[in-house]
């Protein structure tokens, strides 16, 4: 075994590769931006090298800077995680020319995996199923229409070199073809430096199955399993579980041979996960092959005992597999939701901030939190927007996700808008419950996972007005106790006042609904008035922001976040954001342009769509901004003129900045 690893990630990959480097006494080495000096993976490793600014390009893309750590701390493997250099085969290469193991598969295995197209050409010669398409050189928009006619609508234009479900389009008619086209490849060449696609038939109704593998030097392969990953929003995963719901002995068999022999064709070495898509009818078809370790890799880990970043260091380090296919088995179920910074209500459209509270649930042998994010961690738009990892394990698929459940209400996340009430919806929803999945289920499942805007119980106003009043209370303590005379009537907190009654009012905001709540002083607690009901309210502040209550004579447990003029309130699995309303302050609400013609994130103006004095009509494209990878397109919120653009092509914009000026059509 190596005596030291350097990992080329951040985040939470970091840490996780750090934490088996760790148990198998091998030194650690983290390298990191700028922005990521005091981050959780820095301060969990042995050594930390600083390797550049904080954009990508500049720090975790930059091979050279990478070596060079290596070189100078003597770590003798690098470990690349996932995402930025995991699949990049020059930098595999460049590992092996300056001398430490790259821990991964052959370069040849990158190569030959690292287009999609190439990949697919390469399968059907050995025999795996694919998705009928044209996966050739020819790039021609109107050669490739014509495919995408031949091949039947719907289609999917993908990236041959994407990865992350970035880059692609599904295109339902031939209208539609060029313009989708155009796009995909504006995306392509800005996300992945290579603007080539391929078209594919877009299959309805699928499951997104794929397979674990792992080979070693010595010539075997294994498959550890199948993972179903089919719950997604932007092609992108979000709830993944092992094993497959519905999967038989012998469906597993044959896609376990098809995923090893796609592994033996490119002489695999390592861990890979070989990615089917399974239509409706039950057949599977290759879709790509990921040459790293995945994201979801926890939920096989969960159900086989195994830990593969061990396996993948004891492979790259020259041993032998440590267990033969027989030997392998499954043991209960796992399911794994994704945490992320982002607004499920605005299009899942990360967030960026300061996580002013994070407290993830309590880890178990059934509960695993796998995160590189921490209370007081910025979320900005350098990196990907994960927060977290949650991963539940348990006899039965039903009692994991009873697990999950709890698990996700304990979670609390506050500063950037996040999917945490989303993740609970999801999992409670009927279809995710009687494992009727497909990668639509969540544009199917909509009315349930979007309700609009639920009510705010009475409780939820309770505690943000309790927790309100325990705070100063505590805050007139502690002056108290700093002042000359304790006892002086300017620190009771009973409500007495020179000239004024006992009485008071809290007013919070919830959406549309204002409510001030009457408060009046009686003993140790407080009177609370909502909707002309009275309750007798009393409680502590327990640290982490917890509220214990007592509400008219029943008990209440909640978490109550102060954040700005915020008011977090978890409660029974939701969190409820009220905002406290100064009733001095009568400013009018949201000034800013309704519609969207802000920028909704920091990005860069990549195309003016419209033309400045032309009349559009309600939802026409005006301009696309890329940030955070993607492409976002900013469209007219009702008829009308666009009067000027406020930036140009190749501009960077700031949160909130206002693209557009617009003249709403009367
Ligand atoms: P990435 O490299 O971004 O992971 P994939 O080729 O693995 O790209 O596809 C990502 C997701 O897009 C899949 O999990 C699936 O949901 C969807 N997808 C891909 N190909 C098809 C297809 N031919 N038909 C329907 N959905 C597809
Ligand atoms: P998988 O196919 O393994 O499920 P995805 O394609 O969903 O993985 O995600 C891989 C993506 O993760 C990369 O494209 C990148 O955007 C993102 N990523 C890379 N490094 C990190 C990290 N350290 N923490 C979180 N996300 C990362
Ligand atoms: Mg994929």
């Amino acid at each position: 075994m190596f005596d030291t690893v350097l990992i080329a990630n951040r985040g939470e990959i970091a840490c996780r590769v750090i934490r088996t480097a760790r148990r198998l006494g091998v030194r650690t080495v983290a390298v990191y931006s700028e922005a990521d000096a005091t981050a959780r993976h820095v301060r969990l490793a042995d050594a930390a090298v600083c390797i550049g600014p904080a954009a990508a390009r500049e720090s975790y893309l930059n091979i050279e800077r990478i070596i060079a750590a290596a070189t100078a701390t003597g770590a003798q493997a690098i470990h690349p995680g996932y995402g930025f250099l995991a699949e990049n085969a020059d930098f595999a290469e460049a590992c092996a020319a300056a001398g430490p193991v790259f821990v991964g598969p052959p370069v040849a295995a990158i190569r030959a995996m690292g287009s999609k197209s190439a990949a697919k050409n390469l399968m059907a010669r050995a025999g795996v199923p694919l998705v009928p398409g044209y996966h050739g050189d020819n790039q021609d928009a109107g050669f490739l229409a014509d495919e995408a006619a031949r091949i039947g609508w719907p289609v999917l234009i993908k990236a041959s070199a994407g990865g992350g479900g970035k880059g692609m389009r599904i295109v339902r008619g031939a209208g539609e073809f060029a313009d989708a086209l155009a796009s995909c490849k504006r995306e392509a060449a800005a996300g992945f430096g290579d603007d080539r696609v391929l078209v594919e038939k877009y299959l309805e109704r699928p499951r997104h199955i794929e397979m674990q593998v792992f080979g070693d030097a010595q010539g075997h392969a294994v498959h550890l399993f199948e993972r179903d990953c089919s719950v997604q929003r932007r092609h992108q995963k979000v709830l993944e579980e092992a094993p497959a719901p519905g999967m038989t002995a012998e469906r597993r068999a044959a896609m376990g041979k098809a995923a090893v022999d796609a592994a033996r064709a490119v002489g695999y070495v390592g861990a890979g996960t070989v990615e089917f898509i399974v239509d409706a009818g039950g057949d599977f078809h290759f879709m790509e092959m990921n040459t790293r370790l995945q994201v979801e890799h926890p939920v096989t880990e969960m159900i086989t005992g195994l830990d593969l970043v061990e396996w993948q260091l004891r492979v790259a380090a020259g041993e032998p597999l440590p267990l033969t296919q027989e030997q392998l088995a499954i043991r209960g179920h796992a399911v794994e939701a994704r945490i992320y910074a982002e607004d499920p209500d605005k299009g899942f459209l990360p967030s960026t901030g300061r996580l002013l509270h994070l407290a993830p649930p309590a880890e178990s042998l059934q509960v695993r939190v796998d995160t590189g994010a921490e209370e007081g961690d910025a979320i900005t738009p350098h990196y990907d927007p994960m927060i977290a990892k949650l991963i539940v394990h348990g006899e039965t698929r039903e009692r994991a996700c009873a697990l999950l459940l709890q698990a996700l209400a304990q979670y609390r996340v506050v500063g950037v808008a996040n999917n945490v009430e989303f993740l609970s919806r999801l999992v409670a929803c009927p279809a995710f419950a009687q494992a009727d999945l497909d990668t639509g289920l969540i544009e199917r499942q909509h009315g349930f996972l979007f309700p609009q805007h639920a009510a705010v119980p009475r409780e939820a106003w309770l505690a943000a007005a309790l927790a309100e009043l325990l705070r100063e209370q505590a805050a007139a303590d502690s002056a108290a106790q700093d002042t000359a005379d304790p006892h002086s009537p300017w620190h009771r907190r009973d409500g007495w006042r020179v000239n004024l009654g006992v009485s008071r009012r809290l007013t919070f905001r919830c959406g549309e609904t204002t409510k001030a709540l009457g408060v009046s002083y009686v003993g140790n607690a407080y009177r609370l008035d909502v909707d002309r009901q009275a309750t007798l309210a009393s409680g502590e502040m327990l640290p982490g922001s917890q509220l214990r209550a007592d509400f008219g004579g029943s008990r209440s447990a909640a978490t109550v976040v102060v954040a700005g003029e915020k008011r977090h309130v978890f409660l029974h699995g939701r969190c409820f954001v009220l905002a406290a309303v100064d009733p001095l302050y009568h400013a009018g609400e949201g000034g800013g342009a309704e519609g969207g013609l802000t920028a909704p994130m920091p990005g860069k103006v990549i195309a003016l769509v419209a033309s400045a004095g032309v009349k559009v009509d309600k939802g026409a494209p005006l301009l696309i901004l890329e940030a955070m990878k993607m492409e976002h397109t900013i469209c007219a919120p009702s008829a009308g003129t666009v009067k000027s653009f406020r930036y140009a092509v190749g501009e960077q914009v700031a949160d909130g900045a206002e693209l557009v000026e617009f003249e709403a059509a009367r």
